[in-house]
């Protein structure tokens, strides 16, 4: 059993909270993303589970086990930080081989072959092995790098943030090849740490958002993408970024309305939960650029939709898509549309936004404000 369990670890540098009563739990065989900004704890989590860092307290368990009387090199964890480095004097097949060499592991040469020979075809480096590291490219040194961890017969893998050094075109195959060997081949538990929602998004089963050494939610990618419980959450996914409006709920006739600050965006919110949302109360809503819809007048208003007038604020042309961000009132709220609804749009024309209010997200007013 390789489960992993963090339960309400907390830690401090001197003055500074690393970790602030962090829990979450790892299922056997379970490929779960950390994810959150710099500095938010993700590296710090990563090595108490590994045991590299010592918690202040709260505790950490491994396969049903409390892990404080482990030494970290008998916790069979194969791990892989950001500044991993290769031996550039040895070939591909060396450096792969080395952490089965290992004195905690020391496998016949036999075994290493095979583990070594299996783990470079997986990642498509098996005709490299003669080699050296000096004379392959970027992505094929991240692919040796991240070999080395793999190769590992081991409870569960850290790797913390593995594909941050390739540039964007490899770091985009790259990950659609770790996510065809984590939930293929490997199927071990895998912690993985990152800061960037779309790998957090396309290769966890859970994902954990992390910030200011606080665990924010634990879901599946659908679970925080649909229903993120703070408004950090929700813009921490999604590019353009979810659009807040500030403002407050009115009761009317029965129906929950908001209106924004300024008066200028009136919306029923439907699906509230009544019972947590009380008129009166100041919130923020959050609307996703692609739950709306850009209205320039021709077209009839699909039912059931609200319209929001405004003037254009910024184009930004995204190749075959376009980012319209549209000023209502005091409020800036995006919208993406197809390139061929913006011909001919400018800077300070009229349009509208059609919105269902079933996608609109309310939270309290602030970042740190929970969903209602
Ligand atoms: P990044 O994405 O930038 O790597 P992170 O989320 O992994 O960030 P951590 O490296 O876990 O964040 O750091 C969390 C906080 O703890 C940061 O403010 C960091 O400066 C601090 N910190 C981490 N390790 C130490 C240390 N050994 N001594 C002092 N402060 C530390």
């Amino acid at each position: 059993m390789a489960t992993i369990d963090v339960r309400s670890v907390r830690k401090t540098f001197g003055k500074l909270v690393a970790l602030d009563d962090v829990s979450f739990s790892v299922n056997d065989g379970e490929f779960f993303c950390l994810l959150g900004p710099s500095g938010a704890g993700k590296t710090t989590t990563l090595k108490s589970i590994a045991g590299l860092v010592q918690p202040d307290s709260g505790e950490v368990w491994l396969g049903g086990r409390d892990a404080g009387d482990i030494e970290p090199n008998h916790r069979n964890l194969a791990m892989c930080f950001e500044s991993y480095a290769l031996y550039p004097q040895h070939n591909v097949f060396d450096n792969m081989a080395s952490p089965l060499r290992s004195p905690v592991l020391r496998l016949p040469d036999a075994e290493v072959r095979e583990r070594v020979g299996r783990t470079a075809e997986m990642l498509g480096v098996g005709h490299l092995l003669d080699r050296g590291v000096d004379q392959l490219s970027n992505g094929q040194r991240q692919r040796v790098a991240l070999g080395r961890v793999l190769v590992r017969p081991a409870n569960a893998y850290l790797l913390d943030e593995p594909l941050s050094h390739l540039d964007a075109k490899l770091r985009t195959s790259m990950r659609a090849e770790l996510k065809r060997i984590a939930h293929g081949e490997l199927n071990t538990t895998t912690v993985y740490v990152t800061h960037d929602y779309v790998e957090a998004l396309s290769l966890a089963d859970r994902i954990g958002v992390i910030k200011d050494g606080r665990i924010l939610q634990v879901g599946t990618p659908q679970q925080v993408w649909d229903t993120p419980e703070t408004a950090f959450v929700a813009q921490a996914f999604g590019k353009p970024r979810i659009s807040f409006v500030s403002g407050g709920l009115v009761s009317d006739n029965g129906t929950i309305r908001f209106i924004s600050s300024d008066g200028a965006i009136t919306v029923p919110v439907p699906d509230l939960d009544t019972t947590a949302a009380a008129a009166g109360e100041s919130v923020r809503i959050g609307i996703r650029p692609r739950d709306l819809v850009l209205h320039t007048g021709a077209g009839a208003q699909p039912e059931g939709h609200e319209r929001l007038d405004g003037v254009v604020y910024v184009l930004e042309h995204l190749g075959r898509q376009t980012e319209v961000t549209v000023r209502i009132g005091e409020s800036l709220v995006s919208v993406v549309a197809p390139r061929g609804d913006v011909g001919g749009l400018a800077v300070d024309d009229k349009v509208s936004l059609l919105l269902d209010p079933a996608t609109v997200h309310v939270f309290g007013d602030s970042d740190d404000g929970r969903r209602l």
